[in-house]
C-alpha cells in the first residue's frame, strides 16, 4: 500500500519540475562584534557572564558567525547560491572602527563563506553598518566598493559587473539558469545617509534599476531583487527606513514595471526581524512576494523610550523554480540563545516550514495576499507572524490590537499615509486620521535613530 502511494506520487509529480526546484540560502545581519569577550562595545546591558554563542544584548561574537555558516552547509550544502543581505560590521561606534577593520571583518566572513561553499556563488549586498563612517554611503565610487569589490569578485563574476560594484554598490548578475539578480545598494536611500539627503538619484541607481527592468522584460528574463534596506514600513515599530521621497521613487519604479511579470520576489535585512509583504499590480491583484530574513545577531536595542524584543539568531532555506525564480517554501532555522550557551553547543532547528505553519499551497503572492485576508478575521495567524518576528523568543510580549493593526497594513502599504489610512479603518475612528499615537511617533523615531547610531 506504501509503495503504491509513493508510485502514485512520484507519476503526479512531472520529472521536469523536480528537476526545476533549486534551492538558495538567505542569511542577513551577522554584526561581528570584536570586542565581545573584552569590552563588549555592542551591548546595550551590561552583561557579566557572555555566552559562548553570544548574548540577546549584543552582536554576535565570532563563533556564532562560524557556527551558523557551517550548520548552513550541514542543512543543505547543494544549494544554487546563497543570498546575503549584509550588516557585518557590530553596533559600534566609529571612533572603535575604522576601514581597515570593517574590512577585516568583511574578508573573514567572505572566506568562510567561500570555504563552506566552495564554487557556489553568494549574491552579497552591503548594509548600512558596513561603511566607514557608519551609515554615509557615497554616490561615487569609494576605497570600500573597491576593495569589497575586489573581495567579491568571483561571485560576481562579470568584469563590467564588478565596475559597476566599485562604483555604486551594487551589480546585477545572471543565475546558472538565466534568472537575473539585481543587488542593490539601498543604503543610499537611508534617513541616516547624510551625503545623499539632497540628491535625486544617488550614484544613478534609480536610473539603472529602471533601466535594468525593462532590458530584463525585452530580454524576458525574471528578476530577483535583493539589499540590505527594504523600502516600505518596518511593522509594528511603523519605521519608514528610506527617506520619503527616494521610497516614493522606488516604489514608482517598481509600480511602472509590477504588471510586466518580471519581478518575482524581493529578499532584504536590516530588520532584525522575520516579515513578508506583497506587491500589487496596478489593477490591486497580487504581483510578487517581499521577505525580511531574521538577523544572525541576537543583539536587541535599547533606548530611553523602549526597549527591543529578544530575538533567537535565524536562518533560512528557500525552494525555488529555476526557470522562473519563483519561490515555493521557506524553511527558516534558529537556534535557542541560552540553550545552546548552557549546552555549549548549538543545535539548529527548524523553526517552521512557511506552507505548512500557514496552511498555504505555496509562497507565491497570490497565496500569501489569501493568508493575509485570512489574518484580518484569524488573530491566531497574526500572533504566529508575530512569535516567528522574534524567532520564537519564549517570553516575547503579546502584539496588542495596534500591533495587530500595524502588522496587517504593512503588508500592503507601503506609504506612510496610506499606511495611517489603513490603521484608522482598522480602528474605525475617523477622527484620528493623520494623527498616529505620539508614543509610536517617539518610538519609532528613536528606533530609527538607534539602529544607526547604536
Ligand atoms: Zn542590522
Ligand atoms: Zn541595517
Amino acid at each position: 500500500m506504501k509503495l503504491m502511494v509513493v508510485l502514485m506520487c512520484m507519476t503526479a509529480i512531472p520529472v521536469n519540475s523536480l528537476q526545476n526546484i533549486g534551492w538558495i540560502w538567505h542569511v542577513t545581519d551577522f554584526h561581528y562584534d570584536f570586542s565581545y569577550w573584552s569590552d563588549q562595545f555592542s551591548c546595550n546591558n551590561e552583561v557579566t557572564s557572555p555566552g559562548i554563542y553570544g548574548d540577546y544584548w549584543c552582536d554576535s561574537p565570532w563563533l556564532l558567525i562560524k557556527d551558523s555558516i557551517e550548520s548552513m552547509k550541514e542543512i543543505r550544502p547543494d544549494v544554487d547560491f546563497l543570498i546575503w543581505t549584509g550588516d557585518n560590521i557590530g553596533h559600534i561606534h566609529d571612533e572603535h572602527l575604522s576601514i581597515d577593520q570593517n574590512m577585516d571583518t568583511f574578508r573573514n566572513i567572505t572566506n568562510e563563506l567561500k570555504r563552506q561553499f566552495p564554487n557556489i556563488p553568494t549574491y552579497a549586498t552591503l548594509g548600512n553598518h558596513d561603511y566607514y563612517p557608519s551609515d554615509q554611503f557615497s554616490p561615487n565610487t569609494s576605497e570600500i566598493y573597491q576593495r569589497i569589490g575586489e573581495m567579491w569578485k568571483d561571485w560576481i563574476n562579470d568584469t563590467e559587473q564588478v565596475e559597476q560594484f566599485k562604483n555604486g554598490g551594487f551589480y546585477s548578475v545572471k543565475t546558472k539558469y538565466g534568472l537575473r539578480i539585481l543587488g542593490l545598494n539601498t543604503n543610499l536611500y537611508y534617513t541616516s545617509n547624510k551625503v545623499t539627503t539632497n540628491l535625486t538619484d544617488p550614484a544613478g541607481q534609480f536610473a539603472w534599476l529602471d533601466q535594468q527592468l525593462t532590458t530584463a522584460k525585452t530580454n524576458n528574463e525574471k528578476v530577483i531583487i535583493t539589499a540590505h534596506i527594504p523600502p516600505g514600513i518596518h511593522t509594528p515599530s511603523n519605521v519608514l527606513w528610506f527617506r520619503s521621497n527616494f521610497n516614493e521613487r522606488f516604489l514608482n519604479i517598481i509600480k511602472s514595471h509590477v504588471n510586466d511579470d518580471t519581478i518575482k520576489v524581493a529578499y532584504y535585512g536590516h530588520n532584525h526581524a522575520d516579515g513578508f509583504k506583497i506587491v500589487y499590480k496596478t489593477d490591486g491583484t497580487p504581483a510578487f512576494p517581499v521577505f525580511n530574513g531574521p538577523s544572525v545577531t541576537p543583539w536587541r536595542y535599547k533606548i530611553p523610550v523602549a526597549t527591543g524584543p529578544p530575538h533567537n539568531p535565524g536562518i533560512r532555506l528557500i525552494s525555488y523554480d529555476r526557470t522562473t525564480g519563483q519561490p515555493i517554501n521557506i524553511l527558516t532555522y534558529y537556534i535557542n540563545l541560552p540553550e545552546s550557551n548552557a549546552n555549549n553547543k548549538t543545535d539548529w532547528k527548524l523553526e517552521y516550514n512557511f506552507t505548512h505553519a500557514y496552511g498555504i499551497d505555496d509562497v507565491t503572492a497570490p497565496s500569501i495576499h489569501k493568508l493575509t485576508e485570512r489574518m484580518v478575521k484569524d488573530r491566531s495567524l497574526v500572533d504566529m507572524y508575530y512569535k516567528y518576528k522574534d524567532v520564537s523568543v519564549t517570553n516575547s510580549p503579546a502584539c496588542d490590537d495596534n500591533c495587530r493593526n500595524s502588522i496587517l497594513c504593512g503588508f500592503s502599504k507601503s506609504k506612510m499615509d496610506e499606511f495611517n489610512s489603513c490603521k484608522d479603518s482598522y480602528t474605525g475612528s475617523a477622527n484620528t486620521v493623520l494623527k498616529p499615537a505620539p508614543v509610536i511617533i517617539t518610538t519609532s523615531m528613536c528606533l530609527m535613530y538607534f539602529m544607526h547610531m547604536k
